[in-house]
């Protein structure tokens, strides 16, 4: 276990019931496949578990949660300083990519096969690479949509490295350019990642439409899928 660790649990426990004494501490490091920690108190002692994703946590982070968690389990006001500067870390970049990367490994998305009974996915992707991205592109995992939906036509998914397309595509009647405008736009999104602009999410970005307007055959795809 991490030096330092009980002792910050220890400071906190004081600050916040300096008349009581210290019960025993067991504190361990768990796979939770979100930000996830818990605190229970067992026959006097207190078991904590934080999230791996913490283990290389500054101390002040971890002073924070240890703050919240005793708090919560001994009801006393929980400080906003300490909540504000443990939500800052795990909302900070690194946090969430490793989160993303832990949910994409242990997560149980169940995603179906890229190849389709009119088209297949992958060498879509490929093609697209070639013509378009200079084969630079790490192909994701693609995948069609377990049902026909129109509600969402593609999605590329970074928890799990995925882009989807509705099924609705897979179809004789669907001209090979409007999947590949669909599988196109998602892999824009593979390459412009979601920016956080102020605290607005930026999904496309100028660059974005202007790459987009780069596919040969736009206003065809988009005549097309006005008649979905
Ligand atoms: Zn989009």
């Amino acid at each position: 276990m991490r030096e330092g660790l009980l002792e910050i649990f220890r400071e906190t426990y004081r600050e916040l019931r300096p008349a009581s004494p210290i019960p025993e501490l067991k504190i361990e490091f768990f796979a939770f496949a979100n930000v996830n920690n818990t605190i229970r108190l067992r026959e006097g002692r207190l078991l904590v578990r934080l999230s791996d994703l913490l283990e290389g946590a500054p101390d002040t982070v971890l002073h924070a949660i240890a703050h919240i968690l005793l708090a919560k389990i001994y009801r006393k006001p929980i400080d906003r300083g300490h909540s504000a500067r443990y939500r800052k870390y795990v909302a900070s970049h690194e946090i969430v990519r490793k989160a993303h990367l832990v949910r994409q490994m242990r997560g149980r998305k169940l995603l179906h096969s890229p190849q389709g009974h009119f088209y297949d996915l992958d060498a879509i992707f490929e093609d697209l690479n070639t013509r378009f991205f200079h084969g630079l592109m790490a192909r994701p995992r693609m995948s069609w949509s377990p049902t026909r939906t129109r509600r969402i036509l593609g999605h590329y998914d970074p928890a799990h490295n995925a882009i989807v397309i509705s099924r609705i595509f897979d179809h004789f009647a669907v001209p090979r350019y409007a999947v590949e405008y669909i599988v196109y736009h998602e892999m824009l999104h593979l390459k412009h990642p979601v920016r956080l602009r102020g605290s607005r999410r930026c999904v496309h970005s100028a660059e974005f439409h202007a790459e987009e307007k780069l596919f040969p055959c736009l206003a065809e795809a988009n005549a097309f899928l006005k008649r979905l």
